[in-house]
């Protein structure tokens, strides 16, 4: 985008992001001078996290923490660790939390963080010396004013509580607001662990009622079994939906009547993956998101609906619970076939708005119920639902279209209400 900007690839998340990012710019009829600042990150890091492992040899890997833009606040968004993190997925991921964010009008700008490990093949000491190097390297741009991590693939509260420790040791005592996602009992919110799925959850009823689909006669499938789809699962049995099948990194189990969501998480939780379960039947991973069902709830990684497979969804409706798992190809193929998106900037903000409430309360330090956790969450949802609806159906724009410009529109607000400074 940016003249001195290196050539992106032909495809992959920051091309989808910056082509997303244009497309509003060109609804909004905003210069290219924004556009381009837009299309930038306000800062960038990338670190070598060298990691002692176990057995005394030493391993090195790339960090990164990328904060797109401070226009409506401090930075906020998860850290990743995998291996799929480069620094271009970072910047695209960066960039969507910016859109989230003012789009669910919590007062952040977007950032997202990623170290490029694998954490299945490290031992939680390795993690945590992984996790307090990668903090200690970054440390210069965080902190609860300036930039806020939370957990996103691969990491956890656990790895939430020692960034607290570790930025904590180093301004010489406890900041509880410079992360979210925390355990409830270092002031974390009632409610954030759940918070993604709920949100999901909330919103595909809103999308069924849309399209008159009635959840007790519905079918859906959940791609992801982790932080957001087996909440999200449980959520949307709870409603009556039918959720035919699950799959996760190791495989996926389908069963026409509906998986037992309960009993597939308690065996989850002893085999650590989805694959074996015995009260359904195995099936290939691959065609998961094509299976006749009302819902897909892609809730795992970015790009896996696509040019090759978008033309085979049968789905009338696809919540993201993950950031970008359409690519912008897959997109408009099926906004030729008038299935309803609800995108990830909204079907998966639930997450970071509880984060926002987690670090409220943090700087309060003071306890919110669940229930009012749960009610402040629902209310935004809903708010941000009606406005991308009635966003997309006053300009004639798909639910994507509408939710980025609309969080496009607000970023640049914010930034000519400050004005460029000097
Ligand atoms: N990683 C989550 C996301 O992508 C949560 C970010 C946060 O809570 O800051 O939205």
């Amino acid at each position: 985008m940016s003249t001195d900007a290196p050539a992106l690839p032909a495809s992959g998340p920051l091309t989808d992001a910056r082509a997303q990012l244009a497309e509003a710019i060109a609804h909004l009829g905003v210069d290219a001078g924004t556009h381009r600042m837009l299309a930038t990150s306000r800062r960038e890091m990338a670190v070598s996290v060298p990691l002692r492992r176990d057995d005394g040899s030493i391993a090195t890997y790339e960090g990164f923490r990328v904060q797109h833009n401070f226009s409506r606040g401090p930075a906020k968004g998860g850290l990743r660790f995998s291996t799929a993190v480069d620094l271009d997925e970072v910047r695209a991921l960066a960039m969507w939390m910016s859109w989230k964010c003012a789009l669910v009008d919590v007062p952040y700008g977007g950032a997202k963080g990623g170290v490029a490990i694998d954490p299945r093949e490290h031992s939680a000491a390795e993690l945590e010396r992984v996790t307090r190097r990668y903090t200690s390297e970054i440390l210069p741009i965080i902190g609860p004013e300036v930039d806020i991590p939370a957990p996103d693939i691969g990491t956890d509260e656990r790895t939430m509580a020692w960034i607290m420790d570790t930025y904590s040791a180093s301004v010489g005592h406890t900041v509880p607001g410079v992360v979210t996602g925390k355990p409830i009992s270092l002031g974390g919110s009632l409610g954030r662990a759940m918070a993604t799925s709920r949100g999901v959850a909330h919103v595909a009823l809103m999308a069924m009622a849309s399209r008159g689909v009635d959840p007790a006669g519905a079918t859906a499938v959940v791609q992801g079994f982790g932080k957001v789809g087996r909440g999200a699962a449980r959520l949307l049995a709870e409603s009556g939906v039918r959720v035919q099948a699950v799959s996760d990194v190791d495989g996926a189990v389908w069963a026409d009547g509906g998986l037992d969501i309960a009993r597939l998480g308690e065996h989850v939780d002893e085999t650590g993956s989805v694959a074996g379960f015995s009260g359904a039947e195995a099936i290939d991973a691959s065609i998961l998101v094509t299976l006749d069902v009302d819902v897909v709830v892609p809730a795992a990684v970015e790009g896996v609906i696509t040019a090759d497979n978008a033309a085979d969804v049968k789905a009338r409706i696809i919540v993201e619970g993950a950031n970008g798992p359409t690519t912008n190809e897959a997109d408009a193929i099926l906004a030729d076939m008038d299935v309803l998106i609800v995108p990830d900037i909204l079907a998966n903000a639930g997450g970071v708005i509880v984060s926002y409430f987690e670090w409220v309360q943090a700087n309060q330090a003071y306890q919110w119920s669940e229930r009012e956790v749960n009610e402040r969450l629902e209310e935004r949802m809903t708010r941000a639902w009606h406005d991308v609806v009635a966003y997309a159906s006053a300009h004639d724009l798909s639910y994507r279209q509408a939710a980025t410009a609309l969080a496009v529109r607000r970023v640049i607000e914010a930034h000519e209400l400050r004005g460029l400074y000097p």
